[in-house]
């Protein structure tokens, strides 16, 4: 299965990939995540991304398209897989069209309201080592911004700041959202509240993933 995760910044869709991943097995592939290593390694893609994504703005499709089709052609992608963040406007989700997939398709888009967004995303912490993310209040983490998993520093991304935040929300209401009627013209597309516990999510999520699987297996039968 293919599976799209659409929503705005800070809708869960990196904690739920990531859960997606643990339960089903599909690699869960974030396109920030591909990007931010790119700027990390200083490659020249990743140098031009970093000025797109320092300014809330969309990365050049054509950079992005390179780094997901390299990352979809991995052996760990055979059976299935999550995409965090990508596609993002209507001329990637055409482009992934032409990427050749097996796999039956399916879009869930988490629902949240703006004000979450800006709640959410003012506390969230990233571990610079393994890009583990945590709500540093929720988690109740005060002064040693360490990561539990691997040890590492945690740190608030430069594109969580308010000013960021206003332009990424902008971004995602102009450019994103049309993928709603894009994908529900295809038939394949499907909405969960993202309100609420990351465990509350995931159970809607879970839920949907299990009906459209019976629903496949019904037509194999
Ligand atoms: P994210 O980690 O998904 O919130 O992405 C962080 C930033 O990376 C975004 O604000 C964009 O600047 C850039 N980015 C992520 N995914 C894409 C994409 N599919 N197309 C273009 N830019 C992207």
């Amino acid at each position: 299965m293919r599976l799209i995760l659409l929503g705005p910044p800070g809708s869960g869709k990196g904690t739920q990939g990531d859960l997606i991943e643990e339960k089903f097995g599909f690699p869960k592939i974030s396109a920030g995540d591909l990007l931010r290593s790119a700027v990390k390694q200083g490659t020249p893609s990743g140098l031009k991304a970093k000025k797109s994504i320092d300014k809330g703005e969309l990365v050049e499709d054509n950079i992005i398209l390179e780094m997901i089709k390299k990352r979809i052609g991995k052996d760990d992608c055979r059976n299935g897989y999550t995409l965090d963040g990508f596609p993002r406007n209507v001329s990637q989700a055409e482009l992934l069209e032409q990427v050749h997939s097996e796999q039956e398709e399916t879009v869930i888009d988490i629902k949240v309201d703006d004000s979450t967004v800006v709640k959410r995303l003012s506390s969230r912490f990233i571990c610079t080592e393994c890009n583990n993310i945590y709500n540093i209040k929720k988690a109740g983490i005060k002064d040693e911004k360490k990561c539990a998993r691997c040890g590492g520093k945690l740190v608030q991304r430069e594109d969580d700041r308010p000013q960021v935040i206003k332009k990424r929300l902008a971004v995602y209401h102009n450019e994103t959202e049309k993928l709603v009627h894009y994908y529900e013209k295809r038939g394949i597309y499907k909405a969960v509240n993202g309100e609420g516990r990351i465990d509350e999510v995931f159970q809607r999520i879970c839920s949907l993933i299990n009906k459209i699987y019976m629903q496949s297996q019904e037509c194999e039968a």
